[in-house]
């Protein structure tokens, strides 16, 4: 591995982590020890999810400004077309301009009715998060990310067709583009190659998923376009009562997958988080990011 013989990694590494709005006072707490954890890794952003139809658009907005009040964090508001007009879209954008959000994660959403249901767009609505991104930098967002998938999305016959609707997103104004998770690297330099092929110059930052619970992990995945190769299955095999030993393993398992892309010169790396902070802050530490004390940032910020 690389870290010990590269202690200059960190200077160049950046990341961000994601978090998704909690639905009780538990899961509240938790988010918000996860923040003040992680907040110290100075991460160049962080998102905060949307969920299905409208029940997540009050807690995103809330997450964001408590972000904002009570944090340093740049916070990035993730956005859906799901089942909304765009007059009833282009007031969420409004509300969380006017909140102070310059950020957007814009995605077109998976169906109401669940995902493997055929999406339906609104009506009267942004059909995909090309004319989502559009509407927001006609709106005045300044950095837009977009989602990317290194084995597809499951809609996309081919990656052809795939590629062709990244280019759309960053024809449309998108800044950055976020990859759904994945394990296999070679698939996701496979996929920055034909974007880059394609004339794609935007970061394709890699979504990095330390698995929590494995278990969850193998039951969401294939519906998102993100496939779980036998040998990380193997890894977890026999583990589901043992967490201890499960944390060991994922905590490895997402070491050997990022440290193999710094190798390979990726500096961006984006972290689903699922709201819990030690593997995450245990990934930064291994490739070199580190709490920063509020005192040591100050002389940096002055002379930038
Ligand atoms: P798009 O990029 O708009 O389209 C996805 C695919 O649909 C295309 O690749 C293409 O195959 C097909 N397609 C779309 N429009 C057309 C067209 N006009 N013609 C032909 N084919 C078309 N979901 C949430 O609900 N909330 C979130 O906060 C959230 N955050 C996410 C963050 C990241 C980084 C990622 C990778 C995913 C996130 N998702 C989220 C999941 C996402 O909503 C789903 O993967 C959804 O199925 C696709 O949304 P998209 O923006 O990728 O779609």
């Amino acid at each position: 591995p690389s870290f010990s013989r590269r202690p200059d990694i960190g200077e160049r590494v950046r990341v961000s982590f994601e978090f998704f709005p909690p639905k009780t006072a538990e899961m509240e707490t938790r988010l918000w020890d996860t923040v003040k954890r992680l907040e110290p890794l100075q991460p160049h952003f962080v998102s905060v999810t949307y969920g299905a139809g409208g029940s997540t658009r009050e807690r995103t907005l809330r997450i964001v400004r408590r972000i904002i009040a009570e944090t340093g964090l740049a916070p990035a508001a993730h956005l859906t077309c799901v089942d909304a007009s765009r007059a009833e879209v282009d007031e969420v954008i409004a509300s969380f301009l006017q909140a102070g959000v310059t950020r957007f994660v814009a995605l077109r959403g998976d169906p109401s009715a669940g995902v493997g249901a055929t999406y339906e767009p609104h009506p009267g609505g942004y059909t995909n998060g090309a004319e989502l991104t559009a509407a927001l930098q006609r709106q005045g967002a300044t950095d837009i990310s977009v989602s990317a998938y290194p084995e597809k999305h499951p809609e996309s016959p081919d990656f052809a067709t795939d590629i062709d609707m990244l280019k759309r997103k960053v024809d449309a104004g998108a800044t950055r583009a976020i990859t759904q998770f994945f394990f296999e690297n070679d698939d996701y330099e496979r996929y920055v190659e034909r974007a880059r092929r394609a004339g794609i110059y935007i970061p394709i930052v890699p979504g990095i998923l330390p698995i929590e619970n494995f278990r969850q992990v193998a039951n969401f995945a294939g519906r998102t376009g993100a496939t779980i190769p036998a040998w990380v299955a193997q890894r977890f095999e026999g583990l589901e009562e043992d967490r201890q030993t499960h944390a060991l393993v994922s905590a490895a398992v997402a070491a050997e997958q990022v440290l193999d892309l710094v190798e390979r010169g990726v500096e961006d790396f984006h972290f689903y988080t699922m709201n819990r902070a030690e593997l995450s802050f245990a990934i930064c530490h291994l490739i070199g990011v580190r709490p920063v004390e509020a005192a040591a940032v100050q002389p940096a910020a002055a002379a930038a």
